[in-house]
């Protein structure tokens, strides 16, 4: 579906589409495969709208993610990272820029270890580190200076 309309996305799951929904819904379609986290969206949207607090950010995201629109990542103790792809996928992270590279794997059988450990899963993810094109290529590049 090339067409994409913040509106009708709220509408579709009873969000009530306030100045600020739409907002925020924009920056992370912009933003898209940066998989902000919250700062990074406040920042963003500060330059339209100055008199957004924080808070506000934060509680759309929340509302976002209690209406299924997103998923939050989280890594470790660092802010969770969100994301508007919402279908089964995985990422690469780049431990250098920070990337968060959206990629497709088949489903993994998980069910044989959830028996083994009697373990209730909310849900998995598969995170492959690493350092993406662009950043290997840029130390190809410095260290070619060196030679
Ligand atoms: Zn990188
Ligand atoms: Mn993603």
């Amino acid at each position: 579906m090339d067409h994409w309309d913040a509106m009708e996305v709220l509408k579709d799951v009873n969000l009530r589409a306030t100045p600020q929904r739409i907002a925020v819904l924009n920056v992370l379609k912009m933003l898209g495969q940066a998989h902000p986290t919250a700062e990074e969206i406040y920042v963003a949207l500060k330059q339209e709208f100055p008199a957004i607090s924080f808070a506000t950010v934060y509680n759309t995201l929340k509302s976002f993610l209690d209406a299924g629109l997103l998923h939050e990542l989280r890594f470790g103790d660092k802010a969770s990272r969100y994301d508007l792809n919402t279908q089964a996928h995985h990422h690469l992270l780049c431990e250098v820029c920070g990337d968060l590279i959206d990629i497709y794997l088949p489903e993994v059988d998980v069910a044989q270890v959830l028996r083994e450990h009697e373990f209730a899963m909310s849900g998995y993810h598969v995170e492959i580190r690493g350092v993406c094109k662009t950043c290997r290529e840029h130390t190809l590049h410095k260290a070619d200076t060196h030679l």
